[in-house]
C-alpha cells in the first residue's frame, strides 16, 4: 500500500539535554498514538521540527539523528528567528487567534509571511526528497497550510491529505486574515482535507465559493485540474488506554486519596493549556457568581484548575497569566477560609497517573472553551470515568460538542449559564448522570483516534473521480512544445476561440470585458498569418462583437452560434428561429433580478441572460438552481434551451450551440488542424463536436472533455503567442 509520510510541524518527540547528555524521549499525544499504527505498519516516516537545537553541539546533534533514525523520524530544523516568525509570528501569533474568532488578539500589522511561507517550503522540500512512487503524504495542521500545494508542484501524482487540529472559521472571519487566498489555495494542494466537525467543513467550502469564487459541491471541488474533497473527521482518543490506565491500583489509590483530602466538598475540575482559547476566566467567573448566589456551596465547592504552561513566548499570553492570577486571587480572597479555598490553582502540567485520578475524583468536569477546534480533555475524562459517572460540563463552541450528547452544553461568553449548568450539574440524579455517561462513553469508545486514522487514510487512498475522465493534460512547457510542432506542420489551421473566460477574464459587468489592446494585436497577429483562419465563438450579442472586433478579419459567431459572420462578411442567422417566448421568460428573469440584488438580464435577438457575478455568490448559485428548474417547467413546451454559463443562466432557441458552428467550420476545411479553446459548459458543444486530432483547451479548472487544460486567461494568451509566431 506504500508508505506513510506524517508531516506535522513538531516530530512526536521531546529533546533533554542532561551534563551534556542528550536524550530523545518519544511524546504520547493524542495525534502520535494515533498515526503510531499506519506510521510503523507502512514502513512510513515522520517529518517535523525536532524542537530548539540552536544549543546543541555537533557530536549532540549527530546523537539526536541516530535517535531519530530509529525512530523513523526525519528531523526539519529552524532557526530561533524562523521560529519566532513562522511558529510564535504567523501561526500562534496570527491564524491562531483569528481561527478562535478572538480578533482582538490579531497583531496590528505582521510582514512575517514571508517566514512562514520559506518554512513552509522547506518541509515540502524535505518531504518531496524523501517522497518515493506509492507513498501518501498526511500534512498536519494551521502551521503547515501551504506544504499540500507546494508539495503537489513538485510531486504533481502525490496523494496528499490535509488535517486542520483547529475550528475553520466563518468566511466573514476568515477573510480578514491578509492572505486568504494562498491560504486556501495551499489546502487545495491536498487529495483531502480533514476537519474536526461538518460546520468548519461547511465554512471552509463557503471560503472557496466566497474568496476564491470556485462552486464546490457538498463534500468537493474542482480545482486546478484536480477534484479535492473535504469533510468531517472528528478526531477521538486512545479509549482503551485511558480506560485501563484509571482502572490500575495506582490511580486508584490516587483517587481515593483526593476524594479523602477533599471529603466534605463537591469536586469541580478544569484542565487547559493556560491558553486564552480556553475560557478559563468567564470559568473564574462563574465559580464566583456562582457562591454569590448560593451561600449555601460556600466551603461544600472547590474547582481544582490545571493551567499548563504554554507558548510563553507570545506576548499576548503573558498578561493573560497575570489576569487568570489576578482572578484566583480575588476568588480565593473574597471566599476563602482560614481551612479551605474554593480555587486550587495548579500552574502546572501534571503526570498522566495524576491527571486521570482527577478526572476519575471529579464530580463535575468543566471544559467551557470559547472555541476549540475539538477538545481532547472532554473525551479523555469521559475515558476515565470507569465507574460511569461524574457531570462533564461542555462549551458548545468546542468540536467535541456535536458528539457529546451527554454533556450539559453551555455558551461559554455566559458568565451566568456556565454558573447555572454547573450547580444543575451538581444537583443532577444518579440514574441521569450514569445515563448521560453511559451514552458518552459509548462513542468515545467507538470512534476512538486509531478508527480516526483509518477512516482519514481510508477515504484519502480512494480516487477522488472514480469512472470519470481524467482532468485535461496540464498545458506544461513539454506539452507546449508538442502542440507547436503540430501547428509548424499543419498547412492549415483553425482556431475556434470563445472570447470570455477564454481570452479576457471576467469582470463585474458583462460591458466591462472589452478586448485591450495587447488581445487585438494578437489577434491581428494570429489572422495575418496566411495558413491560420480565426472565429471567436462566443455568447455574446451581434452588436458587442461587431464593436469590439469587427474591425479583425476574423470570423464572428455571436449567441452560441446563432449568428455568423464571415470575415468580411454580413451577419446571417443560421436558421430561421421564433422568438415568441421571450416576453415570457423577460418577467421570469425580471423578479429574479428583483431577488437578487447586483443580478441583471442581457437582452440579446433571440436569447436572455441573467447575470449574477456581482452578487453574493451563496445566494446567487441557489437562486440559478431554482431559476433553472422553473424555467425548464415554465418552457416545457417552447423549444428552447436553458444553459448556464460561468456566473450567467441563458435561455436561447433549442438546437443552437457552439457545436452547430464549429461542426459546420471544420466541415468546411477538410484536413486543417482544427484548435479549440474555452471555459464554461457551453465550450463543451464545441470540444464535442471537433474532428478526431483536433486540439482542444479548456482554460480554468473545470471538469471538461477537452484534451488539455491552462490556467488562466493569462496563460492563454501565452500559449496563443506563441502559437502566433510558429505559424
Ligand atoms: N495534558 C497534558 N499535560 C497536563 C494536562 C493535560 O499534556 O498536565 C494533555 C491532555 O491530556 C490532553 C491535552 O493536554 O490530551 C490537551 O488537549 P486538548 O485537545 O484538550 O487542547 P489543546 O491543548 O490541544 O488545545
Amino acid at each position: 500500500m506504500g508508505r506513510l509520510l506524517i508531516v506535522s510541524n513538531r516530530l512526536p518527540v521531546s529533546t533533554k539535554v542532561e551534563h551534556g547528555k542528550l536524550s530523545v524521549v518519544p511524546s504520547a499525544g493524542g495525534l502520535a498514538t494515533g498515526l503510531k499504527g499506519p506510521h510503523e505498519e507502512s514502513g512510513g516516516l515522520w517529518i517535523g521540527w525536532p524542537g530548539d537545537t540552536s544549543r546543541l553541539d555537533k557530536g549532540q546533534i549527530e546523537g539526536l539523528e541516530r535517535e531519530l533514525l530509529d525512530l523513523r523520524a526525519v528531523p526539519c530544523y529552524l532557526s530561533p528567528g524562523e521560529v519566532r516568525a513562522y511558529y510564535d509570528g504567523v501561526s500562534n501569533g496570527f491564524l491562531w487567534p483569528l481561527f478562535h474568532y478572538l480578533l482582538d488578539k490579531i497583531p496590528y500589522s505582521t510582514s512575517e509571511w514571508d517566514a512562514y511561507r520559506q518554512v513552509n517550503e522547506r518541509f515540502a522540500t524535505l518531504t518531496a526528497n524523501h517522497y518515493r512512487p506509492g507513498d501518501t503524504v498526511w500534512v498536519h495542521d494551521y502551521q503547515l497550510a501551504l506544504v499540500p500545494s507546494l508539495l503537489r508542484e513538485m510531486i504533481p501524482e502525490a496523494r496528499i491529505g490535509f488535517f486542520l487540529h483547529i475550528p475553520f472559521p466563518a468566511t466573514e472571519v476568515f477573510r480578514i486574515f491578509p492572505w486568504r487566498e494562498e491560504l486556501l489555495l495551499g489546502l487545495l494542494g491536498a487529495d483531502l482535507v480533514g476537519f474536526h466537525t461538518l460546520s468548519y467543513a461547511r465554512h471552509f467550502g463557503n471560503s472557496l465559493i466566497h474568496i476564491l469564487g470556485l462552486t464546490p459541491d457538498v463534500d468537493r471541488v474542482r480545482s486546478g485540474g484536480r477534484t479535492v474533497r473535504f469533510g468531517a473527521y472528528p478526531m477521538g482518543i486512545d479509549f482503551i488506554t485511558f480506560d485501563r490506565l484509571a482502572r490500575t491500583e495506582s490511580v486508584r489509590a490516587e483517587v481515593a486519596r483526593l476524594r479523602y483530602e477533599n471529603q466534605d466538598l463537591r469536586l469541580l475540575l478544569g484542565v487547559d493549556r493556560l491558553d486564552y482559547t480556553k475560557g478559563i476566566p468567564r470559568r473564574l467567573l462563574s465559580i464566583e457568581r456562582l457562591l454569590q448566589k448560593h451561600p449555601e456551596l460556600r466551603g461544600r465547592v472547590r474547582l481544582i484548575q490545571v493551567a499548563v504552561p504554554s507558548r510563553e513566548h507570545v506576548d499576548e499570553y503573558e498578561s493573560f497569566t497575570s489576569e487568570v492570577n489576578g482572578l484566583v486571587g480575588r476568588i480565593n480572597g473574597a471566599f476563602g477560609t482560614a481551612t479551605s479555598t474554593p480555587v486550587h490553582y495548579l500552574h502546572q502540567s501534571v503526570s498522566q497517573k495524576d491527571l486521570l485520578a482527577l478526572y476519575a475524583a471529579t464530580d463535575v468536569m468543566l471544559v467551557t472553551p470559547l472555541r476549540d477546534g475539538m477538545n481532547l480533555v472532554a473525551k479523555e475524562f469521559v475515558a476515565a470515568r470507569t465507574d460511569e459517572d461524574g457531570v462533564l460540563v461542555l462549551s458548545e463552541f468546542a468540536g467535541a460538542a456535536a458528539e457529546m450528547a451527554g454533556a450539559l452544553l453551555v455558551n461559554p461568553y455566559n458568565v451566568d449559564a456556565i454558573a447555572d449548568a454547573t450547580r444543575v450539574a451538581l444537583l443532577l440524579p444518579e440514574q441521569e448522570r450514569r445515563a448521560r455517561m453511559r451514552a458518552m462513553r459509548q462513542r468515545i469508545e467507538q470512534f476512538d483516534v486509531h478508527r480516526w486514522a483509518r477512516t482519514f487514510l481510508g477515504d484519502l487512498r480512494q480516487e477522488n473521480d472514480p469512472g470519470s475522465r481524467e482532468a485535461g493534460v496540464r498545458m506544461d512547457r513539454e506539452v507546449r512544445s508538442q502542440l507547436l510542432e503540430r501547428v509548424a506542420r499543419a498547412h492549415e489551421v483553425l482556431l475556434l476561440l470563445d472570447y470570455d473566460g477564454t481570452l479576457t477574464p471576467y469582470t463585474r459587468r458583462p460591458d466591462l470585458a472589452s478586448p485591450d489592446k495587447d488581445l487585438l494585436d494578437l489577434l491581428a497577429s494570429l489572422s495575418g498569418s496566411a495558413r491560420a483562419r480565426v472565429h471567436i465563438i462566443s455568447g455574446r450579442s451581434r452588436g458587442t462583437l461587431e464593436s469590439w472586433l469587427g474591425q479583425l478579419p476574423i470570423g464572428l459567431h455571436a449567441e452560441h452560434g446563432l449568428w455568423s459572420r464571415p470575415v468580411g462578411g454580413e451577419w446571417a442567422l443560421c436558421r430561421p428561429v421564433d422568438a415568441s417566448w421571450k416576453q415570457k421568460v423577460l418577467e421570469i428573469l425580471g423578479l429574479c433580478v428583483e431577488r437578487t440584488p447586483g443580478s441583471m438580464i442581457e437582452e440579446k435577438s433571440f436569447s436572455l441572460a441573467w447575470h449574477y457575478r456581482m452578487c453574493d455568490p451563496e445566494f446567487a448559485e441557489w437562486q440559478a438552481r431554482e431559476l433553472k428548474l422553473h424555467l425548464t417547467h415554465a418552457l416545457s413546451n417552447v423549444p428552447v434551451a436553458v444553459l448556464s454559463g460561468d456566473k450567467v443562466v441563458e435561455v436561447q432557441p433549442h438546437g443552437v450551440n457552439k457545436g452547430l458552428v464549429a461542426a459546420a467550420l471544420c466541415g468546411a476545411h477538410p484536413g486543417a488542424l482544427a484548435i479549440a479553446a474555452g471555459d464554461d459548459e457551453t465550450d463543451e458543444h464545441l470540444f464535442a463536436a471537433l474532428p478526431e486530432g483536433a486540439i482542444s483547451i479548456h482554460v480554468g479548472s473545470r471538469a471538461s472533455r477537452a484534451h488539455h487544460n491552462i490556467r488562466d486567461t493569462v496563460a492563454m494568451r501565452r500559449f496563443l503567442m506563441a502559437l502566433a509566431s510558429s505559424l
